[in-house]
């Protein structure tokens, strides 16, 4: 059943009405900002509340702005993860280099943070929650426009016209396949694939990361404290994505058994604990590039217009950058104007961001023996490097001041 959180207050008259599809950081961040604008919001969610599960993900340079002017930055810095160690170990179990983890993100420690997803997601959404509206456990179903405004129809029932429609609905954005067309358009696959899941922390491991790699294979533990469970990591290398194995969870957790099959005790203890996982998700590695995010009164953020892929991780940060320039466009604009200003803002950071892949894919999971034996010896000397200098990408970008807090 679809459950509307109304605002409990309206700040004076809002001249447009605008639609957000999905709940995640940038559908949140935007509604945060759009609101502080003088936008009247409405969000809404296909989940019957906001996702709070998740892996970790990293906010840094100019997202941390973002997140101070939203007043968030003392929380978040209490929730940081504070990932110590990261150790590469061979199929055999034996240590190929082991060394602090902003030695291989290009992150700037004491700076940037590292927070499970949930948390961030909950921070955001408690930020907004009473003064815009939700619609969860919906979706879009139709979206016409025209010069009026978009017309909207919801899955659950009703249809409202609003100025303008957002989509912030993830690297598989049902808004872009709508008003675009079809994901194989913009997807630029990366030759891999990835499962994440839960699963009980038999090893102990506390504030660090192990990670088993033979050529074209990946399995880590992910511990982000002390406690009972860790994020477990499989990732494999396919020149073709495995259309097949995207269909269900059964299928999913087929191929990986398959592909994992001889990988030793550590991978089989993940296999067996995949087995019974109620939260895995599988997908293949990729990065949305689109030639414009706009299209009429419809605009596209965050995943859903440029997944830079998690082997940068900036997908939490260029979405949280996007929400806020985004708004701040689009403020005293009309759309088209709004949206060209979003853009000319954006544009090059995000694909400074996106092009960092290059770089993460190729360290972290060689494909062949030779391409591993190489990695390993850049992994043991950046561990002797002095302090590691954080990516310019990361921080390319100078927030414009748009006048609200
Ligand atoms: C394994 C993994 C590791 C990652 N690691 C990192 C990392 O270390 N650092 C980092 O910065 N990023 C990382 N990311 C990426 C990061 O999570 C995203 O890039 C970031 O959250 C982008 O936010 P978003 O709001 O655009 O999309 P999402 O967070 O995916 O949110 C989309 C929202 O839209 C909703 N939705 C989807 N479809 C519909 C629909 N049809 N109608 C209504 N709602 C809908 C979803 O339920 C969700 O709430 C990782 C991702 C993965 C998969």
């Amino acid at each position: 059943m679809t459950h509307i959180d109304r605002p409990t207050h309206t700040r004076s008259a809002p001249r447009r009405d605008v639609l957000i599809s999905g709940a995640g950081i940038a559908g949140s961040a935007l509604a945060f900002w759009l609101n502080r604008h003088g936008f009247a919001v409405t969000v809404v969610e296909k989940s019957g509340t906001f996702r709070s599960g998740g892996y970790p993900v990293d906010v840094r340079g100019t997202a941390l702005d973002v997140v101070e002017r939203m007043g968030l930055l003392p929380r978040l810095r209490e929730q940081h993860i504070d990932l110590r160690r990261l150790t590469f170990l061979n199929g055999d179990g034996s240590e190929a280099a082991s060394l602090h983890p902003h030695a291989v993100t290009g992150g700037a420690a004491g700076r940037d943070l590292e927070i499970r997803r949930g948390d961030l997601a909950h921070a955001l959404w408690t930020a907004v929650r009473d003064d815009v509206e939700f619609r969860f456990d919906d979706s879009v179903e139709t979206l016409d426009q025209g010069d009026h405004g978009v017309d909207v129809t919801f899955r659950a029932g009703g249809s409202r016209t609003f100025d303008m429609v957002f989509g912030a609905d993830g690297m598989h954005s049902a808004t872009r396949e709508l008003q675009f067309g079809p994901e194989e358009r913009f997807q630029r696959y990366l030759g891999h694939c990835f499962a994440v899941f839960t699963m009980r922390n038999t090893l102990g491991l506390s504030h660090e990361t192990l990670m088993w790699n033979t050529p074209g294979r990946a399995a880590a533990l992910y511990a982000v404290g002390d406690e009972d469970e860790v994020h477990a990591f499989l990732n494999f290398a396919r020149p073709v994505p495995p259309s097949d194995a995207f269909g269900g969870r059964e299928a999913a957790r087929r191929l990986l058994a398959e592909v994992f099959a001889d990988a030793g005790p550590p991978v089989e203890d993940m296999l067996t604990a995949l087995r019974d996982a109620d939260d895995v998700f599988f997908d293949a590695v990729g990065q949305i590039r689109m030639p414009r995010w706009s299209s009429g009164r419809v605009a596209l953020l965050g995943d859903a217009a440029h997944a830079p892929s998690f082997l940068t991780g900036q997908g939490t940060s260029l979405a949280l950058v996007s929400a806020y320039v985004l708004a701040g466009s689009l403020a005293g604009r009309e759309h088209a104007a709004g949206f060209a200003a979003h853009e000319r803002t954006t544009r090059d950071f995000v694909t400074r961001n996106q092009d960092l892949v290059g770089k993460g894919g190729a360290l972290l999971f060689p494909t062949t023996a030779r391409a591993l034996a190489q990695r390993n010896e850049r992994l043991r000397d950046l561990s002797s490097a002095p302090s590691p200098q954080p990516h310019s990408a990361h921080s390319a970008l100078v927030l414009p001041d748009f006048g609200v807090r």
